[in-house]
């Protein structure tokens, strides 16, 4: 049985020159970054100039960026920081975030007392800029967090309409770029973002590594404390082999970002296309959404509702029903239950998501095993 994967907003194979950059590492370069002997040194070179490679393809400094084990550690120090380090009195976010977000949030407020406000999301599952600006408005020392592509309905945000009004406001914007980082181009300096995350295993990269841009003196302090590893902004000895294949991911992506692109996009018009032969009433959740990912209402009843990805997983073909976190979990998603109606929540959805390894192959599978249900 061929098995496919159209689960890549969850998580992307890794690269096979990836993984082949990362086992070289993992030989013959095992020293300690902090040592200050050969093996030691050789370490840091690879260290810093995977950091100069990433920085360079955000059009950032090498200094601006300090590893993480992910996005979520990433974002957590950010937002806790912000508050208890740079006097942040109020998180602006949506309901729509990852929950390495909003459950953050939760935390702060109910450790910090700090107001958080909630920015309504319009039925198209973008975020209603007007009322953005609209609190804004209050003076008070704030922080707007907001994701780029949103993970389960792939709706974009823009980056650059939400900085100039940060700006205006002078409110900081963190950003949660872990869904289109390397699917498209982010420049720092153009987007006037103030703290970026990102996650290695989105694209091609191993898990367990990611990366946040602090813009230079944003006076972040540390979450944790330990060695002097990151210039003692992130303690604990650097997973080497993990931020080299992470470089390296970065740098395979942005390489072939045009092609890759053009190739997704057409899988992903292939897959909704062939949906619609099938169930002429196929809908999609949110508009203008990013090209790598289908979050599909399915006109089926009920009981076939239960059978969905049990009978898709028996097949060998991996989808989602709602964010990765969230697989075979029976709760309605919350990003789905924020701006569609009960009953259009009830109905089955599911999150198909391409990466360039994927063909017409896998999406003809999908739909013959659809039609099965
Ligand atoms: N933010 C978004 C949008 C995500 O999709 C994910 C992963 O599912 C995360 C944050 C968390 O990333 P990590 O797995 O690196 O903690």
């Amino acid at each position: 049985m061929k098995k496919v994967y159209l689960d890549n907003a969850a998580t992307t194979a890794i690269h096979p020159e990836v993984i082949s950059a990362m086992m070289d590492v993992l030989q013959n370069d095992y020293g300690n970054p902090s040592s200050t002997h050969s093996f030691g040194r050789s370490a840091k070179t690879l260290l810093e100039s995977a950091r100069k490679t990433i920085a360079k393809l955000l059009n950032a400094q090498a200094s601006e960026i300090i590893f993480t084990s992910s996005a979520t550690e990433a974002t957590n120090w950010v937002l806790r920081s912000a508050v208890k380090d740079l006097g942040i009195k109020r998180i602006i976010t949506s309901k729509i975030e990852h929950h390495a977000t909003l459950h953050t949030v939760e935390y702060l407020a109910k450790e910090f007392g700090i107001q958080v406000e909630y920015i309504a999301v319009l039925p198209t599952g973008n975020i209603d800029y007007q009322d953005l600006a609209a609190k804004l408005l209050v003076d008070e020392f704030t922080l707007v967090s907001l994701m780029h592509v949103n993970n389960e309905i792939g709706t974009i945000l823009d980056i650059k309409r939400v900085s100039d009004l940060c700006k205006y406001a002078k409110a900081l914007f963190h950003c949660d770029t872990v869904q289109s980082i390397g699917k498209t181009s982010l420049d720092v300096q153009d987007l006037g973002i103030d703290f970026l995350v990102a996650s290695a295993h989105k694209f091609h990269g191993p898990k367990g590594i990611g990366f946040v841009y602090i813009k230079k003196n944003s006076m972040l302090q540390p979450l944790f404390y330990g060695g002097e590893q990151e210039k003692g902004m992130r303690a604990g000895t650097e997973a080497v082999h993990q931020v080299v294949g992470m470089a390296k991911a970065l740098e395979l992506a942005c390489a072939n970002l045009e092609n890759d692109t053009n190739y997704i996009s057409e899988l992903k018009n292939y897959c909704f296309s062939q949906l619609k032969k099938v169930f002429s009433e196929v809908k999609i959740n949110g508009e203008n959404t990013f090209y790598n990912l289908l979050n599909i209402q399915l006109p089926l009843s009920e009981e076939k509702t239960s059978m969905l990805l049990f009978t898709l997983d028996m097949k060998g073909i991996a989808v989602s029903r709602g964010s990765a976190c969230q697989s075979g979990s029976i709760k309605p998603s919350h990003v789905l239950a924020e701006f569609l109606s009960a009953e259009e929540t009830n109905k089955p959805s599911l999150r198909i998501s391409f990466s360039h390894f994927n063909t017409k192959e896998d999406i003809d599978l999908l739909i013959e095993a659809l039609k099965t249900v």
